[in-house]
């Protein structure tokens, strides 16, 4: 199915860590066209109009209310993004989607439904539907007359999905799928028409099913009593000798791992977008409130601690913004250069090919939102654990971006097993580069040209971050080889590496753009933001290359790659103090987050 091939004009995925990249190389949001701008506009409109109003009575299950809300942000084409012009959707791009995502969270239980219906549900039969089956669902999905969800989660199988209990089997007669059992946490369960649901059948190939609510043997549970999302609708499905049309198997019997993962790469990168978006929402309801708030006869937005709180957000704010902008635009530029006239294909492909990106996009914006979150109910104080005000809703429905969508822990371990299978496939040169790295080490300190200019020292950063993920990486797999899967925590720490990388490189090619394009005093406070997030992010780097060397190496060959590491990452200590201070300052003037569409 998945027959075209990306082309070489287009950076590879996971190739961030041994290139690099030019400024202009990166999307950032300065970049945003209007007609993409409007897209945004829409949707934050929307959920401000539509939605917000409606809360209480959504997070009471107001029957109907969520699918009518549904329905009517599909009759304005928010539904449609990823289904093609041709199918009745917008056949948006990859930045256009970011911006859609990002802007429908501001009620996140609305973002997640939005997202089990537009994303989860209706891509599957984008990628892998024939013609009968893109014709007979795409254009009522698009437009909100039909619902989706996604059905792979079972009591026993979340994680490990493959170990589904779900049976299918041929109808003695061969038209119908007979589907007998359970599945579990599915987001619009509770309304949802269309199901995509995965099953072995005969207890063996695990395949694909478009199923309808309706179908004789279908029945969907009872809501289910979460901490948060508690307006978005999740409940178990079961199937009851459940009849399925023979046509409804999608794409191919044995083959539905495929449907699987693809789908979960697409929805990974959207779900960091989403809690980016909610990010941004939650920062600005805390800053306001900071200013309100007055405690020892001011307010609480002039102590030290608070204002470093306010920057800290923005700061990881523009970081992951940095990140999931840029991996955007490598998708969007390889669609664009493929050439390929089936641009559900393509798409299906360059997110396959950016599925490292993706868990850092899934990953690093998941644990944004708790860190903004949870920091937003501290400056609430009291108030902040009260169910009156709205950051106690925000801590509780944060939580679950680190649980669905495969796991962070999964998504961690991905992250290098992805990057091994590239490098051993030689789609990646990670081999080469490590054994470059080995010869530089051994040449001792070098004296070829150093970086120079206002960047000089994040330059070194940044090179010196990558060096310290293959020297870490290369000690443990040449420990470990085929068996570093197994160390767990050698692996974590080298993914948090990975993701550390991307985050340093996008934020710093972000801010450099900026200021080729808007100068140097109007960039000034991005700097400051981008500096912090350098100098912190180098601190966590050593310290996860530290705990990888030491439990791979002993003796003098650890003192010998500490000393090395050291080396790579020597850098001045910054005042990220006063940096935090004007970052803060610049968060209050306005109440939000200060590097919007820059
Ligand atoms: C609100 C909500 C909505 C959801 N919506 C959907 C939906 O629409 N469709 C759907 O199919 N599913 C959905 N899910 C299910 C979700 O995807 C799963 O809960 C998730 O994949 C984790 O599976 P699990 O709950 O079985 O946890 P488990 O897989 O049992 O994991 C438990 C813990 O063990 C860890 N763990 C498991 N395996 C490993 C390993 N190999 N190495 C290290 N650690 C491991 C996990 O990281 C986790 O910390 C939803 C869940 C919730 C809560």
């Amino acid at each position: 199915m998945v027959t075209t091939s990306l082309p070489r004009a287009a950076s590879r995925g996971g190739s961030f860590l041994l290139e690099s990249c030019t400024p202009e190389d990166v999307f950032s949001p300065a970049d945003l066209a209007d007609d993409q701008k409007l897209i945004g506009r829409t949707a934050e409109e929307f959920v401000r109009n539509e939605v917000v109003p409606l809360i209480a009575d959504l997070e009471q299950h107001k029957p109907g209310l969520l699918a009518q809300l549904l329905r009517k942000a599909g009759e304005i084409g928010l539904l449609g993004g990823g289904v093609p012009e041709e199918y009745g959707g917008a056949g948006l791009d990859k930045v256009s989607s970011v911006q859609l995502a990002e802007n429908l969270s501001a009620y996140a239980s609305f973002g997640v439904s939005h997202g089990g219906h537009a994303g989860i549900g209706t891509l599957p039969i984008v990628f892998f539907g024939n013609e009968e089956q893109k014709k007979k669902y795409l254009r009522l999905l698009a437009t909100g007359e039909k619902l989706a969800a996604y059905c792979l989660s079972e009591p026993q199988a979340g994680s490990d999905a493959q170990n589904s209990r779900t049976r299918a089997v041929l109808s003695p007669d061969g038209r119908s799928w007979i589907l007998n059992g359970q599945k579990m946490w599915i987001t619009n369960g509770g309304f949802a028409d269309v199901y995509i649901v995965f099953a072995k059948v005969d207890g063996e190939k695990f395949s694909c099913f478009i199923v309808e609510r309706g179908f004789p043997g279908f029945s969907s549970g009872a809501e289910e009593r979460k901490m948060g999302l508690k307006g978005s609708s999740t409940t178990a499905i079961f199937f009851e000798n459940c009849r399925v049309p023979k046509e409804n198997l999608l794409y191919e019997a044995g083959r539905g791992h495929i449907v699987a993962f693809n789908i979960l790469n697409a929805g990974r990168f959207s779900l960091g977008a989403y809690c980016m978006g909610g990010a941004k929402r939650t920062l600005e309801t805390a800053s306001k409130y900071a200013k309100e708030r007055t405690a020892f006869g001011k307010p609480i937005g002039d102590f030290g601690l608070i204002r470093a709180k306010l920057a800290e957000m923005a700061i990881r704010i523009f970081a992951v913004e940095s990140m999931i902008y840029r991996s955007a635009g490598l998708m969007d530029r390889a669609i664009a250069a493929s050439g390929d006239s089936d641009k559900s294909q393509q798409s299906m492909k360059v997110f396959e090919e950016y599925s490292i990106e993706s868990s850092i996009s899934k990953v690093y914006g998941s644990e944004l939102l708790d860190f903004v979150v949870d920091e937003a109910v501290q400056i609430f104080g009291g108030y902040g654990f009260h169910e009156d005000y709205p950051v106690a809703r925000g801590y509780r429905d944060s939580r679950v971006n680190r649980i669905f969508e495969g796991t962070n822990e999964i998504n961690r371990m991905l992250i290098i097993q992805m990057l091994i299978k590239r490098a051993t496939s030689g789609a990646l040169p990670l081999l080469e580069a490590g054994a470059k790295l080995r010869e530089e080490v051994l040449a001792g300190p070098s004296f070829e040209e150093q970086p120079s200019g206002a960047w000089a020292e994040e330059e070194r950063i940044l090179a010196g971050v990558k060096k310290a993920f293959l020297l870490a990486a290369g000690a443990a797999l040449e420990k470990y080889r085929d068996r570093l899967a197994d160390q767990q925590e050698i692996v974590a720490a080298l993914s948090d590496i990975v993701m550390e990388c991307y985050a340093i490189e996008s934020s710093l090619r972000r801010v450099q753009k900026a200021e080729a394009s808007r100068g140097q005093e109007a960039s000034v406070v991005m700097a400051d933001a981008a500096r912090v997030f350098l100098h912190d992010a180098a601190d966590r780097v050593e310290a996860g290359a530290r705990r990888a060397l030491a439990a791979v190496l002993e003796g003098d060959m650890l003192r010998t790659q500490l000393a090395v590491l050291r080396r790579f990452l020597k850098r001045e200590p910054a005042d990220t103090i006063a940096m935090r201070q004007r970052v803060s300052a610049a968060v209050q003037a306005g109440d939000r987050y200060p590097f919007e569409g820059r």
